[in-house]
Parts: structure tokens; sequence; C-alpha cells
């Protein structure tokens, strides 16, 4: 039997059920709802349960949450969102902060090593994380359109490094256009990973299938994430799903939104949400609405679809 860290405690890898492996509950900056929290509007905590229950009663039972610390991970915040919501959740160790864009010049200053970063690491897998007692069930890296810059490096080697001593798998954000997954799975494999523990995120910012078939090949999964989309439309993203469903992988896909249940910092949170929601008014259900219904269009049998979102997560978990 395979368990997974939740924040409730360990779950069966077999009673995760219908799982979104790339949402997030809050995001903003490290500390921002506990030092800050008037930034996040009115009742955070309210406004974020009833997206999540709204999820639950359409059937997603699971959600991992790929906030990192850099990015405001509150993990209290995260626990009673999952108790009152019912809905389980896994949170993430790592760190983000490689995106070029926003930390340029930033990092270098840190001067952190990998070695302290694995510890730090491991011990939010095997202690808990800030002193709770809950602890990540999974571990996040991300190198973007740069690719894996120097001062990305040691994250992602520690991140290959705290998953080779707690068996925790790997969530990659990953600039797919650029076919930075070579890269990233290049460098954990000096550190000794296997690639099926690794997921890459946002593969389908690009419509490259021989470059995601390629990866596949090499045991990994893909995270067919970032719906509706923008850069790459909604459908363009369901046209990859079904090409790789064709080509035998559905049981390694992991499809999700890379949403948000609360709205990102904003002057005006309640315009924010409205936005979001005309942007998109399903929520954490756009998938099973729309993605769903497109598949089932496009031929794919109700026996594949109903395992999407299921076996792709059940199987990365357990490490198939
Ligand atoms: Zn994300």
């Amino acid at each position: 039997m395979a368990t997974v860290n939740s924040v409730l405690g360990p779950i069966d890898t077999k009673d995760l059920g219908f799982t979104l492996m790339h949402e997030h509950i809050l995001v903003g900056f490290a500390g921002v709802s506990q030092v800050y929290p008037e930034l996040l509007g009115d009742d955070p905590l309210g406004r974020a349960v009833n997206k999540l229950k709204q999820a639950k009663e359409g059937g997603v039972d699971t959600i991992v949450d790929a906030t990192t610390t850099d990015l405001g991970r509150d993990i209290n915040f995260i626990a009673e969102a999952s108790r009152i919501s019912g809905v389980n959740i896994i949170a993430v160790s790592g760190w983000w902060t490689d995106i070029p864009r926003f930390f340029q010049g930033f990092m270098p200053g840190m001067g952190v090593s990998a070695e302290q970063l694995t510890d730090v690491f491991v011990r939010e897998i095997e202690e808990g994380i800030s002193g709770t007692g809950i602890k990540a069930g999974i571990l996040k890296a991300a190198s973007d359109y740069g690719g894996v810059t120097p001062q990305a490096e040691p994250i992602l080697r520690a991140v290959g490094r705290a998953h080779l001593k707690t068996g925790v798998p790997i969530m990659l954000h990953s600039y797919s256009p650029g076919h930075v997954g070579w890269q990233q799975l290049d460098i954990l494999r000096q550190e000794g990973v296997n690639p099926k523990r690794v997921k890459l995120d946002h593969s389908n910012d690009t419509t490259d299938i021989e470059y995601l078939t390629q990866l596949m090949e090499q045991g990994c999964y893909l995270g067919l994430d970032r719906y509706p989309g923008r850069v790459v439309s909604s459908r363009a993203r369901t046209n990859t799903m079904k090409a790789l469903i064709d080509a035998g992988y559905a049981d390694r896909l992991c499809p999700s939104h890379d949403s948000s249940a609360l709205p990102f910092l904003s002057p005006d949170w309640r315009r924010a949400e409205e936005e979001r929601r005309q942007y998109n008014p399903h929520g954490f259900l756009y998938i099973k609405n729309t993605v769903f219904a497109q598949l089932r269009e496009m031929g794919v049998s109700e026996e594949v679809i109903s395992g999407l979102c299921v076996n792709g997560p059940s199987n990365f978990f357990e490490g198939v």
C-alpha cells in the first residue's frame, strides 16, 4: 500500500480519486496571508472554501496545491480549507524562485547551497512545515524560458536529493516551448533520480507532440494544465491531450488548471474575482465540464475519460 501525505495526514493512493495535480489555494508572496491578510480581501478562508466546496460537489476529491513558500504557502490556511471543504489537499515543498522575469538579480545574492535546501525540504516532508507537523507530499522546482539558470540549479538538485531521501515525487514548472524539460531531467538524472518520479508541468504550452512523446518515453509524467489557457487555446491544449491519449499515454497524463481558489493580489479583489469568473465560470471544474466534453466529441472512450485525473495521479504517487 502506497500512501501520500495530505495536509490532514497520510492517504492511500487508491483513495486519491479525481485529482487535480497543479492548482493553488492562495498565491502571493512569502508570508502575505500571515502578515498582510487584508491584501487578500474579505474573508479569504470562507471564499477559498466556497471554491473548494463547488469542486467537491462536482466530483473533485483531491487537489495538489503547487504553492511553494516563496509563492505565499500558508500551511494552516490550506489545512483549514481542506478540513472545512472536504477536499484532500497535498502541500508542496521546494522553491519556485527561478522564474527569471521576477527574480533576476535577486537569487545570486541568496547564497544558499543545495545541501542546505535539501535539509529543509526533507524536514518539511518528514517532520512537517513550520513546526505544525503538517507534511509536504510533493516537491517542486522551477525553470522557465531562461532554462535551468545557475541560480535555479541548486534548487533543482536539492529537490532531487530530497526525493531520493524521502521517496516523495517531483513536479517541475517547465518551459515546454523551449524544451527545457530535457535540461531539467538531465540534471535530475545526474542526481540519480528516475524520470518516472518526475512530472513536467505546463507541458501543453507547446503543441510539439514529438517533444512530449519523447519525454514520456523516458518514463516521466506530463502536467497538462493552464486551462482554459491564454497563449495556447483551450482547444489546442485538448488536441495535444488527445494526441497523447492516442499515442497510448492516458495513464501518465495529469490534466489540471493551474488556477487559484483566490485571485492573485489585486487593487480590487471583487473585480479580480469577477474577471476570473468571466474567464473561467467553471473554476476547478473546467476540465470535467468542458475538456472532457471536447474529448468525447473527438471520439475518446468513456473508459479513458473516466480514468483521466485518476490513473495518472495515482500512478505518479505510486511511482509506477
Ligand atoms: Zn502554478
